[in-house]
């Protein structure tokens, strides 16, 4: 365990501290994991004592997952500080909570056969900036060197045209992310680039697994030393300490091992890896750009978004439990995994991808336009306009207003340049965001009965915000219509979705989430209308367990790890 980094994450509704951070404020917080952790290695990095006798007045209620060795460690008595989950690695419960919307963890881009592929990439991750603002990086190969570069912020801001200069090669692999604030953040901001056995590996990685725990406490046994808090590492430990003798075998062997959320793309000196995990939670999609004069470039993109800017003609989807190689004779492919049931992530065609992204074979923008639609047939309301909460809302809201038969209006209206400078944990900071990200349109809603639709409600707290400043601009009736089912479980899986006890739709009545948030009516889709939508003629099989509390991987007892305390 020596030299590990050890986040926190506060049970209180204002996000992510790294436990490091809430330790220097002068918080005094114990753990419960007793003797799991080497008390040198904290006093080294600075972190809180650890592996002491529980003092008077704390509560401990420890918890070791096993994933990744979570325990919730309460404050002592007289302090302020909130509780926290302490984790030996990237929380995979809670990789983030901040604010009142949810945050996907990663896009991922692999080029292959392009004499600009590390600009091809850069362009790549360009479409792919929706699924993370925090970090991204590139990494290039031509065949006997390999290069990386990842740093905080956004991909335009990164990579200007110097620093891609020195990126050179005919192959690439890029990564953006949203991640906690703090030290650890840029450590953990990928590609990651490992030195093995089996070479040089560069790894890039959307989703989380759900075993690290133990896997990683078996590599470390056999002598595995972690550069990094992520999970990725994880893998590229696995593929050096795998006995197979070839590289190819390697992945395959390590990719079953492993158990979660994962869509990845590797990158040796000369071949690129793509693979997904056997459930198929996160898209991962294949394109060609035809190459008149030579051998085709190959890319691999999260969302298909980024085909459409590079100009690729989209291929097919890498299947769930498939592994694919690219090298200079082309590609080849492996399923290294079969038989388990397909359950890929619900949510990204509720929020997370863009609607101009084709994932699990389904065009995002019509899931959204027949949720809108299945929303005003099952939860119609008499009304004057139909308002989107921008963007994410917009088109539901289309297909809602389309289906009922009332006007649609852009009456709120966002602030596109409010950018990561307002992503900070402080409330006061966050209840100034929400005026500063949206503006009511008042001519468009004095006096209107108004349905507004949104993708979710989380903590219900921005949702309140949003009834209120349409109400204040002078609307007779604010009815709020959400297009999926309340969320009322935690994300195990690559989403940032906040404890249960956190989730407002965990913890009380639609009634109840009605009155907190001041609308004059609300109603959420259906389960069974939101698979409809997302299916149409396809037998795709989804993962809803954010709406039923139904994981498809066995390790998890939300209920067991956190308890539903909280009511409005
Ligand atoms: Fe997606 Fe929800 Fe399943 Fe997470 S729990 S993978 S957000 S459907």
């Amino acid at each position: 365990m020596s030299g590990m980094l050890f986040q926190g994450v506060e049970g209180e509704t204002d996000g992510t501290h790294l436990l490091h951070d809430v330790a220097l404020k002068g918080h005094d917080f114990s753990c419960a994991i007793q003797g799991l952790y080497r008390e040198s290695a904290l006093a080294a990095e600075g972190w809180v004592t650890l592996g002491e006798s529980i003092p008077q007045g704390l509560k401990p209620d420890p918890f070791i997952g096993p994933a990744c060795g979570t325990a919730k460690a309460v404050p002592f008595q007289n302090s302020s500080a909130p509780e926290l989950l302490l984790t030996t690695g990237p929380c995979s419960l809670f990789p983030g909570a901040e604010g009142d919307t949810l945050h996907e963890e990663c896009g991922v881009i692999a080029i292959h056969g392009h004499p600009d592929a590390a600009r091809q990439a850069y362009l790549g991750l360009y479409a792919l900036q929706h699924r993370g603002q925090e970090s991204a990086g590139i990494a290039t190969a031509d065949g006997q060197h390999l290069a990386n570069i990842k740093g905080m912020g956004l991909v335009s801001e990164i990579f200007t045209d110097d620093v891609i200069a020195k990126l050179t090669g005919s192959m690439a692999i890029g990564h953006t992310r949203y991640s906690t604030t703090g030290d650890s953040a840029l450590l953990n901001a990928q590609p990651i680039r490992v030195e093995s056995t089996k070479g040089l590996i560069a790894i890039a990685h959307n989703g989380n697994l759900v075993n690290l725990g133990n896997v990683r406490s078996r590599l470390e046994r056999a002598g595995a030393y972690f550069q990094t808090t992520s999970d990725s590492e994880i893998i590229v430990q696995l593929i050096a300490h795998s006995p197979a003798g070839s590289l190819v075998d390697a992945i395959a062997d390590s990719l079953s091992q492993i158990d979660g959320a994962f869509s990845i793309v590797m990158m040796t000196r000369d071949r690129i890896f793509a693979a997904r995990d056997p459930h198929g939670f996160r898209p991962l999609s294949i394109g060609r750009i035809k190459n008149p004069d030579g051998p085709d470039t190959i890319i691999f993109s999260s969302e298909t978004c980024a085909l459409d800017l590079l100009r690729a003609e989209y291929l097919r989807d890498v299947l769930p439990g498939e592994l694919v190689m690219v090298t200079e004779d082309g590609i080849t492919s492996r399923q290294y995994s079969t038989g388990t049931p397909q359950s890929s992530c619900i949510f990204e065609h509720v929020y997370f991808a863009r609607p101009d992204s084709r994932v699990f074979g389904r065009w995002v923008q019509e899931s959204r336009d027949q949720m809108g639609r299945q929303l005003a047939r099952e939860a119609g309301v008499p009304a004057d306009v139909v308002v989107p909460v921008p963007d994410s809302g917009v088109t539901a809201a289309l297909g809602y207003a389309e289906e009922a038969g009332i006007p649609f209006r852009l009456g709120l209206i966002r602030n596109h340049y409010v950018g990561r400078t307002f992503i900070e944990p402080e409330q006061r900071v966050r209840d100034f965001g929400v005026r500063l990200k949206l503006n009511p349109v008042r001519n468009l809603l004095e006096g209107k009965r108004v349905v507004l639709i949104d993708d979710s409600i989380i903590r219900g707290t921005t949702s309140r915000k949003i009834v209120r400043m349409v109400r204040g601009a002078g609307a007779k009736e604010v009815h709020l219509r959400i297009s999926c089912p309340p969320t009322i479980s935690p994300c195990f899986y690559g989403v940032d979705t906040p404890s249960k006890r956190e989730l407002i739709a965990a913890n009380n009545s639609i009634e109840e989430i009605r009155r907190f948030i001041e609308a004059d009516s609300l109603a959420y889709l259906s389960l069974d209308g939101l698979l409809q939508c997302c299916r149409g003629e396809e037998q795709t099989g989804y993962c809803t367990a954010c709406y039923t509390g139904n994981y498809p991987t066995e390790w998890v007892d939300v209920d067991e790890i956190l308890p539903a305390t909280m009511s409005v």
